[in-house]
């Protein structure tokens, strides 16, 4: 058994815990007015007033210690069923307080259990039927007191709002269980970038968009430089260490609706939508400088640059992949320029020359 599987089986012992001492103290008062006018034995009164106040945190202690909590728990519905059964038969089948409490407890077990757990629960009952038969002899009461109606309320109020307040509670930590995944899905776990496919899907939408409205938009591909000698010397910790820092000066230097990516091992990729080649150059140019000055206290020698290949969104590509591959192309001239520098693809100078800062 796996600490997950444990952890599960508590948090469900610990979501039918309130519900039932709620549901069994309020089942306590149907059953007691319909079984005040029986002449019944003492042990009868006894395990009433056991079963309505003690037994719910009998079970919560059963199923918290149990070695699988979560059998045990199910186990714990099962006597439930089998007890209401058992108060079923000894009201004599009074109508009002029957069908209250085997079809509170049947909402019960396929909320917890689905429908396997109710026919179950449905076998229970029916044993607990036969017990109370065997026991106490058979009965039928179809005529119910106002007394007794009225000791039905509670129950049919109270219990289906706690029933529903729980359903409730799991229905929004799913959402947010939801959320949480879809966040981990698009996000790359080393860095907290987008990972690679969430990265190349908003490269699909910001070019459609760019399309769309005639604006401006630029794509940086960025790759440090000597990675492999980074590991090589220091070690791959020290190397996600990097490439951490990487994607904390990207963040700190890119403003709100750039959309930075690992598109892989050391390689990161923005979009810069609404921006101008030489706006894109400047915020680049900067991210570089900033890495270049970063110093380990520990490594004092280490040293990082990076190469960062540009490229606007031009009419003449016919899709993502055309940009993003110019942006490529600017990162290799780059690197095979000598690397540490910002780069832009060949058709860009033409327009932007003025504004690239030499
Ligand atoms: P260049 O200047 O030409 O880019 O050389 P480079 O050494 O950076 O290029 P190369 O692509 O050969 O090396 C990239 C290295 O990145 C190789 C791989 O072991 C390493 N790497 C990939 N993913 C990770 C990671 O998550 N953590 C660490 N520490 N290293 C990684
Ligand atoms: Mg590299």
């Amino acid at each position: 058994m796996t600490e997950n599987r444990i952890g599960k089986g508590l948090s469900f012992a610990k979501r039918i815990y309130l519900p039932r001492i709620v549901g069994l103290a309020i089942g306590l008062l149907s059953v007691l007015a319909a079984i005040y006018p029986l002449d019944l034995p003492g042990w009868v009164w006894a395990l009433l007033f056991f079963n309505g106040l003690a037994w719910p945190h009998l079970a919560y202690r059963l199923s918290s210690r149990a070695r699988e909590p979560y059998q045990a728990e199910r186990r714990n519905l099962i006597y439930d069923s089998l007890l209401g059964g058992f108060w079923a038969a000894t009201m004599q089948f009074n109508p009002l307080p029957t069908v209250t409490i085997l079809s509170m407890m049947a909402m019960n077990n396929v909320a917890a259990g689905g429908h396997r757990l109710l026919v179950q629960g449905l076998l229970a009952q029916g044993t607990g039927m036969l017990v109370s038969i065997t026991l106490l002899g058979p009965g039928l009461e179809l005529n119910a007191t106002p007394l007794q109606i009225y000791a039905c309320l509670p129950m049919l109020t109270l219990y289906p709002l706690a029933v529903g307040s729980v359903c409730y509670g799991l229905a929004i930590k799913l959402s947010e269980h939801k959320r949480t995944l879809r966040a981990l899905s698009l996000t790359d776990s080393l860095t907290g970038l987008l990972n690679h496919g969430s990265w190349k899907d908003l490269l699909h939408l910001k070019f459609h968009k760019c399309r769309q409205e005639r604006c401006e938009a630029v794509i940086a591909v960025i790759d440090i430089d000597h990675f492999k000698q980074i590991n090589d010397s220091y070690g791959h910790i020290v190397g996600d260490c990097v490439l951490r820092q990487l994607s904390a000066e990207l963040k700190r230097n890119l403003r709100e609706n750039d959309l930075a990516g690992r598109y892989g091992g050391d390689e990161f990729c923005v979009i810069l939508p609404y921006s101008t080649l030489s706006q894109a150059i400047e915020i680049m140019e900067r991210l570089r400088q900033s890495i270049s000055n970063y110093r380990n206290e520990q490594l004092p020698e280490l040293r990082v640059s990076l190469s960062i290949g540009l490229a606007s969104c031009r009419n003449e590509f016919a899709d993502p992949a055309a940009w993003l591959n110019e942006a490529d192309k600017a990162l290799y001239a780059a690197k095979n320029s000598g690397r540490d520098k910002v780069n832009f693809a060949p058709a860009d100078p033409v327009r932007f020359a003025v504004a690239y800062p030499e």
